[in-house]
């Protein structure tokens, strides 16, 4: 028989679904467009479409290449690549009149160029429909390529936001090719290309992760100078992923919030709930003024 750690109080939370909710879902459907809010099943999703107007889609299929093993999203070969999906995204940001939109791509290492250009052309589509919605972009490596970066950055989203997931020595259990040391090669090379757009990466807590092991991640993350940091409870989407390890509490959430601000973050959202695009819509704000 196998330990499950129980659940804590402060994560028995529930769906808030009303009309507005279902009316979205809808809207999904018909545009054949997948948010990360459903398929996450993430728990912030009325305050976040309804009450901050920010959502999270995921482009270039629902079928990933890799799979990681904290990740829900099916593994597969995609077999298509959907050149109007660019304007279908952009017409539903302008529709749900989104202030803030993350943009998300599962990993298509199956194309030349990672889905660099759609993922570019979506964020102009949205630019061209809705100029004042910002824009937040959560690729994956696009094949580790610089062009495939370069395309992307160029389009000029408001955030460039790449998840380092989790610490150093925990890394190769829980992602899918993705190294470490790539990761902070991404970050580094974003502030190259464009220094003035603001980076962001986020870790989740409770795959077995020590506080210094976590403080040492934020060192790192702060040596590419990024900016945004966000800090949120690991929950296991189904028994085969990765098991829970801990529940951070509350306190210690605040506490790791208040050490980032010293190492210099502009930015970092800590709590149990917290996701990568958790009030995303703040940051943009924080990191500009900062
Ligand atoms: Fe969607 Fe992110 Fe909000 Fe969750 S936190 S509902 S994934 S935008
Ligand atoms: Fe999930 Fe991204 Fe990993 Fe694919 S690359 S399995 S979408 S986390």
């Amino acid at each position: 028989q196998e330990e499950y750690v129980r659940k804590p109080e402060w994560l028995k939370i529930k769906l808030n679904t009303n009309d507005s909710y279902k009316g979205l879902k809808k809207l999904m459907r018909e545009k054949n467009l997948h948010t990360v809010c459903e398929e996450a099943k993430c728990p912030n999703i009325h305050e976040c479409w309804a009450e901050r107007k920010t959502a999270t889609f995921m482009i270039l299929g629902d079928i990933c290449t890799r799979a990681c093993r904290f990740c829900a999203v099916k593994t597969g070969l995609p077999t298509e690549l959907d050149e109007q999906e660019p304007e279908r995204v952009a017409d539903s940001v302008k529709l749900m009149d989104l202030k803030h939109v993350v943009i998300t791509a599962v990993a298509r290492d199956d194309l030349k160029d990672g889905g660099a250009k759609v993922f570019a052309e979506t964020v102009r589509a949205i630019r061209r429909k809705s100029p004042f919605t910002s824009v937040e972009v959560l690729p994956s490596d696009m094949g580790g390529k610089e062009e495939n970066l370069r395309t992307l950055i160029e389009a000029n989203p408001n955030i460039f936001n790449y998840n380092v997931e989790t610490v150093r020595r925990l890394t190769p259990t829980v992602r899918a090719r993705a190294t470490y040391e790539r990761t902070l090669e991404v970050l580094r090379r974003s502030k190259q290309i464009k220094p003035n757009i603001p980076t962001k990466s986020s870790l989740m807590l409770g795959l077995g992760e020590t506080k210094e092991e976590v403080m040492e991640t934020m060192d790192d993350l702060r040596s590419v100078d990024v900016d945004i940091l966000t800090l949120g409870q690991y929950l296991q989407p189904t028994k085969s992923h990765l098991k829970i390890k801990k529940y951070w509490t509350p306190e210690e959430f605040a506490e790791l919030k208040e050490i980032a601000m010293e190492k210099g973050f502009k930015h970092c959202e800590s709590g149990p709930l917290v996701r990568s695009s958790y009030h995303a819509d703040e940051q943009v704000n924080a990191a500009a003024e900062a």
